[in-house]
């Protein structure tokens, strides 16, 4: 199969249509998509799975309005910056706001609401929210190039000596979220061109110190060949970009961490130290999956729609091989079973035949199709439909077979 065969055969656009995943809507605009109830499923799992692990290493969840005033862009620096790139809105009372790209200065502005000690850091913000940016039409592309998109985003404000120690955390994070899904990552250290000084926030002495904290947390973990993206960087401060090679051999650039020593000095961002002097924190952004869409869209063409138990928006589908009453029973019965062991399982008991019922499965990538008849009546067992790629289960009570689905389901197998 050619490589553009192959391409369209997965495209994403298509995917997300046939696999009920997302739309668009004219009436809404273009690069707006609007997340079905199975595409939402898909969001909801991945970002408990970033959020569960955050939450062992202590980041605690905020949240924030999408819009902000002009002036706190204008103290962050993010509106010359961002200027052609934000949405802008302008109040009844003649007030400019914008709709964020962003959510760095909001969470700033939560750390400097009142004073901070010493004692009290690293404090660690996480939010999962949208992000506006005004791209081009032509720009736009499915959901790997959008005008909304929802960030899984995290800040950390600590003392200096802490950043390697969080910058590592972070770091097992992003391995054990990748690994997961089977990508192979590689690592690019971006920073900053000092041929172009005036494109950077910030003192070349800080830019100097965070990129030899970076560089240290890397040499700790190990890592020796380190692709250097020069002039990469963020505007205010150096980062390390996670890129992943998916199954048909593409490279994307995926998670981020970056150090970030302007801002904080921008935001006015201070600490109480032991000696009773202010400093400032250092903040540290990181995104795992970086964009739910950007990632999703990766993911689907990865994967062609074939999503693991865990993750696969309808994981059981009964199909009834006629409409008696006893057999309609029992597969609701299954149905329902399934639902309390927390599986999302769907019941198609339409007038179809049986093999059009399981063809329709197999066209929705279903991971299991479950046939009930008088046979299954009979004997309590079920013989699973496994699609291809997974994990076949033998014929076997009905119990045992939702057990096995939902310990699947469980270790995101
Ligand atoms: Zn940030």
């Amino acid at each position: 199969m050619s490589e553009e065969r192959k391409l369209s055969d997965s495209d994403h656009r298509r995917l997300g249509q046939e696999l009920d995943l997302f739309i668009f809507s004219d009436l809404v605009g273009s690069g707006l998509p609007l997340w079905t109830p199975r595409g939402t499923v898909l969001r909801q799992e991945l970002d408990d799975f970033v959020q569960e692990m955050r939450d062992e290493h202590g980041y605690l969840p905020v949240t924030i309005p999408h819009i902000t005033k002009k002036e706190l862009y204008q103290k962050s620096g993010h509106w010359t910056k961002f200027s052609d790139d934000l949405f802008h809105i302008k109040s009844r009372e003649g007030h400019e706001f914008a709709m964020k790209p962003m959510n760095c200065p909001h969470h700033a502005q939560i750390y400097a609401s009142r004073p901070r000690s010493y004692r009290e850091l690293p404090i660690r913000y996480r939010e999962t929210t949208t992000n506006y940016r005004d791209e081009q039409t032509g720009e736009l592309n499915g959901i790997l190039r959008t005008r909304s998109f929802t960030q899984d985003d995290a800040h950390v404000f600590c003392r200096e000596e802490q950043v390697v120690e969080e910058f590592l955390k972070i770091w097992t994070m992003v391995e054990k979220f990748y690994k997961t899904f089977e990508y192979s990552l590689k690592l690019r250290f971006s920073t900053r061109d000092e041929k172009t000084p005036e494109a950077y926030a910030g003192e070349p002495e800080q830019w100097d110190k965070a990129e030899t904290e970076l560089k240290e947390a890397l040499t700790r973990h190990g890592v020796t060949n380190l692709e250097e993206g020069v002039g990469d960087a963020a505007f205010y401060g150096p980062k390390l970009d996670f890129l992943a090679t998916d199954s048909l051999g593409r490279e994307w650039q995926v998670a981020t961490i970056q150090i970030d020593f302007a801002q904080p000095k921008g935001m006015e961002l201070a600490y109480t130290k032991d000696d009773g002097k202010s400093e400032r924190p250092v903040m540290i952004h990181h995104a795992i999956m970086g964009s739910i869409e950007r990632f999703l869209a990766v993911y689907i063409e990865h994967t062609s729609g074939k999503f693991p138990v865990w993750l696969a928006p309808e994981q059981v589908r009964v199909v009834t091989l006629n409409n008696e009453a006893p057999i309609l029973k029992l597969a609701k019965d299954v149905v329902k079973k399934a639902r309390d062991l927390g599986l999302r399982a769907e019941l198609d008991d339409s007038n179809e035949s049986v093999s059009k019922k399981i063809h329709d499965s197999e066209t929705m990538k279903i991971p299991y199709t479950l046939v009930i008849g008088e046979k299954e009546l009979k004997s309590g067992q079920v013989e699973p439909r496994s699609r291809t790629d997974i994990k076949k289960l033998p014929v076997t009570k009905i119990d045992d077979f939702l057990s096995q689905v939902a310990a699947q389901a469980a270790d995101r197998t």
